[in-house]
């Protein structure tokens, strides 16, 4: 018999408007006795077929849906096809960078995995039971599809946790990954740390963003807070910027972020790293009487789950607040969130609470979110984590 997940009346609508997810709330019963990631059928209260999905007992999502056709499969050859489709997609990014995102995840319809291409290397990450219990057949797909031997796993993220899965990370097929990958984006030179690094070594998302900071900085004062490995400040020096402060609490990022500053042979600006914590260093700078053309405020997850949105909301103000009455006039904000608890629409009142309390005028000249390698699935609103503002403080 196939393994089948009935569920409560009712609870079929989300499946219905093809939202990948089923919580296990939302069942009433697991017919059959299925095995971590495997394929089962997922029915309504009625016995309509709604889905073939892919079981995670030890997860809150149960069951993440492969698709909606009940006289389709799910093997090798289809998780192929699907990973040959995401890959074509990407296509035209090659004109800009060679660190492409080639899947991820639900929106690209292969739940939990993210696969990441960083010159001729790949890294994996596979996040959910369902592609966990495929995972050979899908490193061979990667390699095969791509033309690369060389394949590294990043298992490692927070989400493998909350599936009951280990935490996983080495070499998977070909050569082992160096620390020091060089990739080009738009013209500036990165190194990235595929073993060590954050995510899977390199902030590929905000790639359309540090083009447009890049854009706007020529003579202008930076300031970029959280800057990890420097991608915001290499970007704004590569696009003329008059001087540029970084911060991050973080040495080893900063040493790799002036290891990269060097290899770009820039033009000369004032660039100082400095390690120091951010809400520490707005302070000091305020009490100092400084002032800056353009800042960037990027920093991590504040809000990890919904139940820290309310003190991640004050630190989103509060950085944001500082950094507006930091900024010269005609000075420019570029302030993200990567909180997938935190909405834009909520973003977006945060910042504005800060304008108001900063008592300073401001307009908001564009919203910023990750490039097209992160695309959203209109169903699945949940895939976008990362927002962003551009304000022009008048
Ligand atoms: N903007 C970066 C990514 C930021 S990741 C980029 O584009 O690549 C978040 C960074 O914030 C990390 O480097 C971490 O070391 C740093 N960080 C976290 N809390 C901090 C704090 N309170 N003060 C300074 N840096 C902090």
């Amino acid at each position: 018999m196939t393994d089948t997940i009935v569920l409560k009346p009712g609870k079929e609508r989300s499946l219905l408007r093809r939202h990948p997810w089923v919580y296990a709330g939302a069942i009433a019963r697991v017919q059959g006795s299925p095995w971590v990631g495997d394929t089962v059928r997922v029915v309504a209260s009625d016995g309509r077929f709604l889905a073939w999905a892919a079981y995670s007992p030890d997860s809150a999502i149960r069951a993440r849906a492969w698709h909606f056709d009940e006289a389709g499969c799910v093997d090798a050859a289809w998780l192929r096809e699907r990973i040959a489709a995401a890959i074509a997609r990407r296509a035209p990014l090659a004109r800009d960078t060679d660190a492409v995102r080639l899947v991820f995840g639900e929106a690209d319809g292969l739940p939990g995995l993210v696969v990441d291409r960083y010159g001729g290397q790949l890294v994996m990450q596979v996040l959910a039971a369902g592609v966990e219990r495929w995972r050979n057949e899908i490193a061979t797909a990667l390699c095969e599809l791509t033309g690369l031997p060389d394949l590294h796993e990043r298992s490692d993220a927070a989400a493998r946790d909350r599936e009951g899965l280990p935490s996983r990370e080495g070499t998977v097929a070909g050569a082992p990954a160096t620390d020091r990958l060089p990739v080009v984006e738009h013209g500036v030179r990165y190194l990235v740390d595929v073993p060590r690094g954050h995510k899977t070594g390199f902030y590929i998302d905000q790639r359309d963003n540090r083009r447009e900071v890049a854009r706007h900085a020529a003579g202008r004062a930076v300031l970029n807070c959280f800057c990890y490995t420097g991608g915001f400040t290499l970007a704004a020096l590569a696009g003329g910027a008059a001087s540029a402060l970084s911060i991050d609490s973080s040495g080893p990022a900063l040493a790799r972020a002036a290891e990269q500053h060097a290899l770009n042979g820039l033009p000369p600006a004032p660039c100082e790293w400095r390690e120091a914590d951010v809400f520490e260093a707005l302070k000091a700078l305020l009490a100092e009487g400084r002032r800056f053309d353009l800042i960037v405020l990027d920093p991590p997850k504040f809000a990890p789950s919904a139940h820290h949105v309310e003190r991640a909301a004050r630190a989103y103000k509060e950085i944001n607040l500082k950094a507006l009455r930091l900024l010269n006039p005609g000075g420019l904000l570029f302030t993200f969130s990567c909180s997938g608890a935190i909405d834009v629409d909520l973003f977006q009142k945060i910042v504005a609470g800060a304008v108001f309390d900063a008592r300073v005028d401001a307009q908001m000249l564009r919203r910023l979110q990750a490039g097209e390698d992160h695309p959203v699935l209109m169903t699945h609103p949940e895939g976008e984590y990362l927002k962003g503002l551009m304000l022009l403080r008048v």
